[in-house]
């Protein structure tokens, strides 16, 4: 591997950095004791500018190289899920309830080593612009980063964004050119029906038996909708109704998550959930309210940026332990917003923890990928902004 040397003499610095944002981790848009960290950090590396509070919590650092007019932005993300540790290690989170489950403690590290190298070395062309962001677990401080104006204020080409994956080994990168995760969507149905005895089924109207058939029913959604070579799920993952053995509900509830690559493919699930509903509904007289909730879109890596970021990623590790064509995930990213703006790319890092998955409570991110990843920043910038 050819982890670059000065961002190797950073590793116990690193691992002390990301050892006490793995202590105290905060949830989505309540970073505040992470991002002052982060700002403070950029402040002392010799960042130009250092920008706080932008949606909420969020962090941009300037850094400007030699005369040329080209700017790129590094994304990482900084929130903690709301999760019980159960790692067990000596630097296990301090709040109970909270921990950080996806390794973004790992995420904000890396990119605060590459920040350190690139204000010291300077061996570019061009503006850097690192991206701290608040809230990507499901909140979308991205998005809200956006619409405050991320793109006018900071005015960038191009965007990378990279995600530690435990399944890979240590030093090893995985990315894909087109859709590298998928779009997240949730639904609700709520039936509503005519409440009853339950030894007189007759005079009721009973959502239980629909909310049966509705589930069913939205199975068909994948198997004889959606063309066989996409890829779509429907998961239904709540169902409630009823609370006595002999009184039939008058109400139930149904809901669930939908994942998509393609725009049609995610039209289609809507569509279909929504006149599966009403018309069992209609069929078996219980009302039926189809709520379809747009989560994420899809996380689509552009071409060329995909194949510049598996380049970089090959000079820290080695061409073979790159996988530059690996299979999408239907998991979902907030990234995919800025990537909807600007063309970019989305990198899995190996973490070399497949025994502790994200988002479970052993998780918790390997300190041997720091300098892999940080080091993958640095050769990107000095990939994409060469120094004349
Ligand atoms: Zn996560
Ligand atoms: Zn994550």
């Amino acid at each position: 591997m050819a982890i670059i040397n000065r961002i190797g003499e950073f590793h116990r610095d690193m691992t002390a950095w990301r050892r006490d944002f793995h202590t105290h981790p905060e949830l989505g848009f309540e970073e505040h004791r992470t991002s002052a960290i982060v700002a403070e950090k950029l402040k002392t590396f010799g960042f130009e500018e250092v920008h706080t509070g932008i949606a909420k919590t969020g962090v941009v650092g300037v850094l400007r190289a030699g005369s040329g007019s080209r700017a790129i932005g590094l994304r990482a993300d900084m929130d903690a899920l709301p999760i019980s540790e159960a790692s067990g290690v000596e630097h296990a989170s301090q709040t109970a309830g909270k921990m950080h489950a996806c390794g973004h403690d790992g995420h904000t590290t890396m990119l605060l080593g590459a920040a350190r190298y690139l204000a010291e070395t300077r061996n570019f062309d061009g503006t850097v612009y690192v991206i701290f962001q608040p809230a990507e677990e499901m909140l979308g401080g991205g998005r809200l980063m956006l619409e405050e104006g991320l793109l006018e204020r900071f005015p960038m080409s191009q965007v990378y964004g990279l995600h530690n994956w435990p399944k890979l080994p240590v030093g090893s990168f995985a990315v894909r050119s087109g859709p590298m995760m998928a779009a997240a969507d949730r639904f609700t149905l709520t039936l509503r029906g005519q409440g009853g005895h339950g030894a007189m089924p007759d005079i009721a109207r009973d959502p239980v038996v629909a909310a049966a058939q509705i589930v069913m029913a939205l199975q068909t959604i994948v198997s004889r909708n959606v063309d066989p070579v996409q890829q779509a799920v429907v998961s239904v993952t709540q169902v409630h109704g009823g609370d006595a053995y002999n009184v039939i509900p008058q109400t139930a509830m149904i809901a669930g998550t939908c994942r998509s690559f393609a725009p049609a493919v995610r039209d289609l699930l809507e569509r279909r959930i929504t006149a599966i509903g009403h018309a069992i509904g209609e069929a078996l007289q219980v009302e039926v309210d189809v709520a379809y909730e747009r989560g994420y879109p899809p996380t689509v890596n552009s071409e060329a940026e995909s194949a510049l970021a598996a380049d970089a990623a090959a000079e820290v590790v080695g061409e073979a332990r790159v996988d530059r064509a690996t299979p999408p995930v239907m998991g979902a990213e907030d990234f995919a917003y800025m990537l909807e703006q600007r063309p970019g790319s989305y990198i899995f890092m190996g973490g070399g923890r497949p025994e502790a998955p994200l988002h479970s409570p052993q998780y918790d991110f390997n300190d041997e990928a720091l300098t892999v990843g940080a080091s993958y920043w640095a050769r990107l910038v000095e990939r994409l902004l060469p120094a004349g």
